[in-house]
């Protein structure tokens, strides 16, 4: 995972590196180092731990540089620590390099490099790829571009490197493969970053690299080229990104922000397709390929995490509106086995990033067995998006808190206008129940806001239960995925251990663990299954469970029974996984906190999951 930055041009480096890696640091936190350049002096500073801790440890420290490169790092190959942090240098000190990634065929060739005399100073994969790159330019007296050009391609894995080197006072040389790279294009000055956010403020002028290209980056000029040394014309592209998403406006976290964000970002996700007067959803990557969705003999939605939440959400509604058999896959599983894709099978990849690891290459291999790709991406531009054949983005805008939040409403929103869409063609629903559903959904942002005014109300939920060991999370149909959803929240933010059930499944197993300590949340909105979901809140009851429900306004037999209960307003069952999400972020983010935790850099996670 990892978040990199680099730096050539007339300003100061430093300034620059740092404050893009506090902007990247959701990418991975647990060390981050840099390198900079002047007058062929290479000086590499590395600490254990986040950013802030690199900053102080600067102090006091030449940062007089024009040119630069940073990292904060997401450990895969050796533990967090100030000697396996980024920048690594080579051996013979000429060149410093950052990574993000992981080299697979690492231990083959350190053994080379071993025998050949090589030491390491770190346990990591980097440092590896590093002295390879190292002694191909000395055995080959090639030019470092060679160099690098050779070894990647005898390297297995996924990489984005940033190397800079002590008798080239200018340059930056990048390279990726499977993890993302984006170069800023300013006057008489270049930016380097694992996504945009580093760069936003100096230029909106960006090029997307692709997968095996390099780029030569000096001051005034940018040079891409394939591994084959060839030149390729770097496509520019404008930032549709503003500052302000990027920062955390007046919230204490990102994660707070971002939730309480929902009411607009849904509203922009619909914004421009659906019109509940005119009874219409205008979605272009539907339209314009609704042959093969509406015709798809079946749909598999691949994806990972929460995305792989609103992928199971979206099974539920595709199969009750559009009539199409529909699996969800993890993407990590789906790549390794033997899977059966047919032509005519539509694969709908879901990613927040759009950058995810085990994602993209699941669909490449869906892609090379005739599958037609739908991305249901946030990131504009990212990898996922540029692979599908279409698409929907979920603009939610960025999303920085580790924890996701508004990607998934924005993700649950846009697979809901896709099966409405393709049901409407299809015929396969009715047009009373195309107009309600229209209906329901443009008044969400109204219902979500209406949500939030009572955050409250889980925050004292929150300080009641905090110091729980367990919790169960449990729902029937279209809120079972939000249960899921739910239990992975507070695992995430609040250390808290959490399973997410189907309700009346916990009969087979959890309902062992229940007793006077165990809190149950309960996800009981009114639906097709609200009096045997009541039921499964008397069998808790009745063992003693502590009962926490989220319940739709009105609903006096439910908050009868629970300990605790949140409303929310009524709204339709196939859309209700929007509204009662909601309450379970909440309940999270306010149990983390309430825990003294760092919501936005939990331990050990990183948001955007670019290695295996
Ligand atoms: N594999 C490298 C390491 O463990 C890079 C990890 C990253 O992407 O942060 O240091």
């Amino acid at each position: 995972m990892c978040g990199i930055v680099g730096y050539t041009g007339s300003r100061q480096a430093y300034p620059v590196i740092l404050k893009g890696l506090k902007r990247l640091e959701y990418r991975g936190y647990d060390s981050s180092g840099v390198a900079l350049l002047k007058n062929g002096e290479l000086n590499v500073y590395k600490k254990k731990g986040k950013v802030a801790e690199l900053e102080e440890f600067m102090i006091g420290k030449n940062i007089d540089a024009q040119i630069g490169i940073g990292h904060t790092r997401w450990a895969t190959h050796g533990e967090p620590s100030d000697r396996n942090a980024h920048p690594h240098h080579s051996a013979n000190g000429k060149i410093a390099m950052i990574h993000n990634g992981i080299i697979e065929n690492y231990a083959l060739i350190k053994q080379d490099l071993v025998k050949k005399g090589y030491q390491f100073t770190s346990d990591t994969d980097t440092e590896v790829l590093l002295n390879f790159i190292e002694d191909i330019q000395t055995n080959n007296a090639c030019s470092l571009e060679e160099a690098i050009r050779i070894a990647l391609k005898r390297v297995t894995g996924a990489y984005c490197i940033l190397i800079i080197e002590k008798d080239n006072p200018d340059t930056i040389i990048a390279a990726r493969k499977g993890s993302p790279l984006v170069i800023g294009i300013g006057k008489g000055e270049h930016f380097l970053a694992s996504d945009a956010s580093p760069i936003i403020e100096y230029t909106k002028e960006v090029v997307y690299v692709n997968d095996y290209e390099l780029a030569i980056v000096k001051p005034d000029e940018l040079i891409l080229k394939n591994l084959g040394n060839e030149k390729i014309t770097p496509y520019v592209t404008k930032l549709d990104m503003e500052l302000a998403a990027i920062e955390k406006g007046g919230y204490e976290h990102f994660m707070i922000k971002e939730i309480f964000e929902q009411p607009s970002t849904i509203f922009d996700c619909l914004r421009g397709r659906l019109d509940a007067k005119e009874g219409l959803i205008k979605m272009s990557g539907v339209d314009e390929n609704i042959e093969h969705l509406m015709n798809a003999n079946r749909i598999i939605i691949i994806a990972c995490g929460t995305s792989w939440h609103a992928g199971l959400v979206a099974e539920y509604i595709i199969e009750e509106l559009c009539r199409i058999p529909v699996e969800v896959e993890y993407a990590s599983e789906f790549r390794y086995r033997n899977p059966i894709i047919n032509k005519g099978d539509v694969i709908i990849a879901i990613s927040q990033s759009g950058e995810t690891a085990d994602t993209i290459v699941a669909l490449e291999k869906a892609k090379d067995n005739g599958a037609f790709i739908f991305g249901v991406v946030n990131a504009v531009g990212s990898s996922i998006a540029r692979i599908s054949n279409a698409g929907a983005y979920t603009h939610a805008g960025p999303e920085i808190g580790v924890a996701s939040t508004k990607a998934f409403t924005g993700q649950l929103a846009v697979l809901m206008m896709v099966a409405l869409d393709i049901a409407k063609h299809k015929g396969s629903i009715t047009e009373e129940k195309y107009a309600e559903l229209l209906n329901e959904l443009e008044s969400v942002p109204e219902k979500v806001d209406a949500i939030l005014k009572n955050a409250d109300q889980l925050k004292a939920i929150a300080e009641k239960y905090k110091s729980a060991s367990d919790f169960l999370f449990l729902g029937r149909g279209y809120n079972f995925p939000v249960a899921l959803e739910g239990a992975l929240k507070l695992k995430e933010i609040s250390y808290i251990h959490a399973e997410g059930y189907p309700a009346a499944e916990m009969k087979h197993g959890p309902i062992a663990l229940v007793d006077e300590n165990l809190p149950v949340v309960f996800i009981a909105t009114k639906d097709l299954y609200h009096e045997k979901i009541i039921s499964n809140m008397q069998e808790i009851k009745a063992r003693k469970g502590k009962i926490i429900s989220i319940i739709t306004e009105g609903d006096n037999v439910s908050s009868e029974i629970s300990n605790d209960y949140f409303c929310i307003p009524a709204t339709d069952e196939l859309i209700a996984p929007i509204l009662t999400v909601i309450p379970l972020q909440l309940l999270s983010y306010y149990v983390g906190i309430a825990k003294g935790i760092d919501v936005d850099k939990p331990r050990n996670l990183a948001k955007s999951v670019t290695v295996e």
